[in-house]
């Protein structure tokens, strides 16, 4: 079920979804060469209960780290660790949530480290490109699958793929609500788009394979083929008076 929110409840969001802004903001800032994942998230759980806030990856579902770091051919979910070290060249995405006042905030951006290769910097774009399209497109849509059809066009004529298994969810009181909404399909689909919606948009995006699978921790998702991938999220409201970016600074 869908849960649409009041303004205030979309104003308490907002203030979640700014922490995990503000702290992916200040993840940018110290992510270098030398860095391991580990201290890493320790440094991101401080920042997020500095602000009052609690860490909301923090223990869900046994999760043990605060943020979600994933290093080059690593999807989502890859867990901190002092064996992760950061190095000039990688790309990391770092998926974060803060839960304040009820509600919690999901948003992820992948980072480049240094110098960069092309085909990795094209990936990151075209990734980010992919999300700016789906906020845009959202503006305009009366069903949430224009969105997923926008991105698939998108990303495939440009000889990338679509995730598949795993994809943008409501959000809330609950850090994954109703609907799930790929990031793929057929343009006619999909919930009506209501005044009230909140919605974490994510679109994951692989130079291969959009097969997916977890690695032996129980979290760590690759694509089948390794290949890299990338990721960004944003949380939004559709509210009387458009659509609002409540995650970004
Ligand atoms: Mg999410």
């Amino acid at each position: 079920m869908i849960k649409l929110k009041r303004d205030k409840d979309i104003n308490a969001l907002e203030k979640a979804s700014k922490i995990v802004g503000e702290t992916l903001e200040m993840s940018r800032e110290i992510i270098e060469p030398g860095i391991s994942t580990w201290e890493l998230d320790k440094k991101i759980e401080e920042f997020i209960r500095s602000k009052g806030a609690i860490p909301s990856f923090k223990g869900y579902q046994g999760f043990p780290g605060s943020a979600c770091l994933s290093v080059n051919e690593v999807l989502i979910h890859g867990i901190p660790s002092k064996e992760i070290i950061i190095q000039e060249g990688d790309i990391v995405t770092v998926d974060v949530g803060a839960y304040l006042g009820g509600f919690h905030g999901d948003a992820a951006r992948t980072y480049l480290v240094g110098e960069v290769s092309e085909e990795k910097k094209k990936l990151v774009e075209i990734t980010y490109q992919a999300l700016e399209l789906a906020i845009e497109t959202l503006k305009n849509a009366t069903r949430l699958g224009e969105m997923g059809y926008e991105i698939q066009q998108y990303v495939e004529s440009r000889g990338y793929s679509v995730i598949r298994d795993f994809g943008g969810h409501g959000i809330g009181r609950e850090m994954h609500e109703d609907p799930f909404i790929p990031n793929f399909g057929e343009k006619n689909s999909g919930p009506k788009i209501r005044i009230g919606m909140t919605l974490a948009i994510e679109p994951m995006i692989s130079m291969g394979e959009y097969a997916t699978m977890i690695l032996e921790d129980g979290w760590t998702v690759v694509n089948t083929d390794y290949s890299l991938n990338a990721h960004f999220e944003d949380d939004i409201a559709i509210t009387k008076d458009g659509v609002k970016i409540l995650s970004r600074v």
